[in-house]
């Protein structure tokens, strides 16, 4: 049995003191937050989307970075183990479009709460409002190095020996799991402890940054919009170009540009700089269709001004802004109105263009792109291949994916490899 300290209690570090204790090892999971899994009552706008039940060559698709490091943690504990593991610890689960996974409560407080009862069956010893300030290790010296010149040389390497908490306490252990998560919502308690730890100890850091994030857009006209969600429409991402992006989906407009899980999903392609997005508002026709439906709706209110012959097309908000973007006088009879205009008011419709200056901060981001680097740890194990002892789960490590429960899936399979390696 070996005495394994677990730091953070989010959907990693829950899951990897689970794991550990379930293996007979002596658990105690540090939380600096007052209470456990605080990222999670805000995920899914509170409903938590756990997983997606969709098949394994899904999940790697949807995962950006390092999706082959995730081959041992995915395999080894999947996305229908996570729903066992909910449901078996007292939260139904249901699936909803695009295999999204949720509480059947639709409230996030219940796999926290599965958590918890999984924590408490193991016998995991847990303490809140306990912030660690540092790992702690030693030099060790382990297995002969294979030199045939000098065969009594050994290997001289760090081993882990406990960690030493903000009030100066320390705490021996033999292992040790970081998952504190990354950069992103810092008011949760993901502050990038664990970064800071692993690149003191030798890893490589890979740089970080806000990733699942909205937009901020230039065009003036996108602020008279804010609060206005967009179903079932197509945006593109373009650089120059080059096609960044192409999806369909939901988006929202809010005070400095856009967002919405269509948006949040573009967000993983923009790699910097000034891009295009176009939002096809009629993704369901063609150009030749959607000309035609207008000059059906036309024919029908050919006497009535531009500006009251729209209410069919967008949500009345979306008026003023598709008449300023058509050029067309609203006061124009609508039988005034030319096949140059009309063609050029379609192409509008199809494709309204804006410019993407720039992303939204941390403090707006779903997740954070990039952290310890893969190359660093066991990829069969979780366990850094510079400190004996030491292993990384969840957000702090170099893993990110697109919207759709992918994220927390990598939480909570890298938590069960980190807890289920210890020996
Ligand atoms: C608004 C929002 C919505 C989201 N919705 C979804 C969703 O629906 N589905 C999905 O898959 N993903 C979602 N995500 C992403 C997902 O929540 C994260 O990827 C996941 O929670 C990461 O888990 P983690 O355990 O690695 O890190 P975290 O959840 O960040 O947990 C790290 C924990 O470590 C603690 N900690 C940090 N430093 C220390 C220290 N020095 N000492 C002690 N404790 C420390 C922190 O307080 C925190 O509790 C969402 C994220 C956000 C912000």
């Amino acid at each position: 049995m070996s005495k394994v300290i677990v730091i953070g209690g989010g959907a990693a570090g829950m899951m990897a003191a689970c794991v550990a204790a379930d293996k007979g090892h002596q658990v105690t999971l540090l939380e600096k937050n007052e209470k456990l899994g605080k990222k999670i009552y805000i995920t899914g706008k509170g409903r938590c989307n756990v997983t997606n039940a969709a098949d394994m060559e899904t999940l790697f698709e949807n995962v950006v970075s390092n999706p082959k490091f995730l081959y041992s943690a995915f395999y080894g504990f999947d996305n229908k183990q996570v729903m066992h593991f909910m449901e078996a610890n007292g939260c139904p689960l249901k699936i909803e479009r695009g295999e999204r996974v949720f509480p059947v409560s639709d409230h996030a407080s219940d796999i926290i709460a599965a958590c918890k009862r999984a924590l408490d069956k193991t016998g995991v010893e847990i303490h809140l409002n306990t912030s660690v300030k540092e790992v702690l290790t030693e030099a060790c010296v382990e297995k002969p190095e294979e030199d045939q010149e000098h065969p009594q040389k050994k290997k001289q390497l760090e081993k882990i020996t406990g960690v030493i908490l903000a009030d100066g306490r320390q705490i021996e252990a033999d292992a040790v799991i970081v998952a504190t998560g990354g950069l992103s919502y810092p008011t949760t308690g993901s502050t990038g402890d664990g970064m800071r730890w692993a690149q003191r100890l030798g890893h490589k850091v890979k740089d970080c940054s806000p990733a699942l994030v909205p937009f901020r857009i230039r065009e003036d006209w996108v602020k008279q919009l804010q609060g206005l969600a967009l179903k079932n429409v197509r945006v593109v991402l373009m650089n120059g170009k080059k096609k960044l992006y192409d999806g369909f989906g939901e988006m929202l407009f809010t005070h400095f540009g856009v967002s919405g899980p269509l948006i949040l999903s573009a967000s993983s392609f923009y790699k910097g700089g000034e891009c295009t997005l176009t939002i096809d508002l009629k993704p369901a026709l063609s150009v030749e269709q959607l000309d035609k439906r207008l000059l059906r709706d036309f024919d029908e209110n050919k006497n009535k001004s531009f500006k009251n012959a729209l209410s069919d097309l967008f949500p009345n908000r979306l008026i003023p802004v598709m008449i300023q973007q058509s050029g067309i006088d609203p006061e124009q009879k609508v039988h005034e109105i030319t096949r140059e205009q009309r063609q050029n008011f379609v192409q509008k419709m199809k494709a309204l263009p804006m410019t993407v200056t720039g992303i939204g901060n941390y403090n707006e981001a779903i997740i954070t792109r990039g952290g310890v680097s893969t190359k660093d740890i066991n990829p069969s194990t979780m366990e850094s291949k510079k400190i004996a002892g030491l292993y990384f789960a969840g957000e702090t490590v170099d893993l990110d994916a697109l919207t759709g429960g992918f994220n927390l899936q990598i939480a909570w399979s890298t938590g069960w490899l980190a807890g289920s390696s210890i020996e």
